[in-house]
């Protein structure tokens, strides 16, 4: 099966993924560590991608896809995927349709209000960039390696407002695509990570019921 996790930033996306990981063993396509892979291998189009990102810029979508086309050919043909972070358009979402027969799009749908209070609540690991949220994660210590963590500095009210605005202009169209394809699943994200995952496992099972 391959689906889309679509969601706001803090939408509790990223706990998800590690969770249908965990519980279906879902490999998660995401575009930024392909991207981090590539230009650690030293690969012509590695140096490309870096000279892309260190400018700011932003890496054409043919690339992505390019990367993501051969790290699914390295994989069993049926693994489970699940991509995270693209498609950003509905343009994206027409050229991945070219590489994979998405299933199903898992729209994590929190309100703004929610969205705010967990990204100032989220805390970093400065050492290997595992993110926490203080709602969820008690201790002051990283769980992984036990760095202590720290606020970051870009989790201030304003710019958290910058990225709900960013994020609406370029998903509220691919909900509107989804939605017309008949693929959109509505999750509502808005209580806890476990609560989230149960509707999503709820979903996937009866898509699965259906093939
Ligand atoms: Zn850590």
């Amino acid at each position: 099966m391959k689906i889309i996790l679509l969601g706001a930033p803090n939408s509790g996306k990223g706990t998800l993924s590690a969770n249908l990981n965990k519980a279906l063993g879902f490999i998660g396509v995401s575009t930024g560590d392909l991207l981090r892979k590539e230009i650690a291998s030293g690969s012509e189009l590695g140096k490309h991608i870096s000279s892309l990102t260190s400018a700011g810029k932003l890496v054409e979508t043919e690339t992505v896809i390019t990367l993501m086309q051969n790290y699914i050919n390295s994989l069993p043909k049926d693994a489970n995927l699940m991509f995270d972070g693209f498609p950003r358009s509905v343009e994206q979402a027409k050229m991945l349709e070219n590489i994979a027969d998405i299933d199903a799009v898992l729209f994590l749908d929190v309100d703004e209000k929610t969205i705010m209070e967990r990204a100032l609540g989220r805390i970093t690991c400065p050492k290997c960039g595992q993110i926490y949220n203080r709602a969820w994660y008690k201790l002051d210590t990283c769980e992984k390696c036990g760095e202590k963590l720290v606020v970051r500095s870009d989790d201030n009210e304003e710019s958290v407002k910058n990225r709900i605005v960013v994020y609406k202009n370029s998903t509220y169209p691919l909900i509107d695509y989804y939605t017309s394809a008949g693929l959109l699943e509505r999750i509502d994200a808005g209580k806890d990570a476990q609560n989230t995952l149960e509707q999503a496992l709820k979903i996937l099972k009866c898509i699965e019921a259906k093939q």
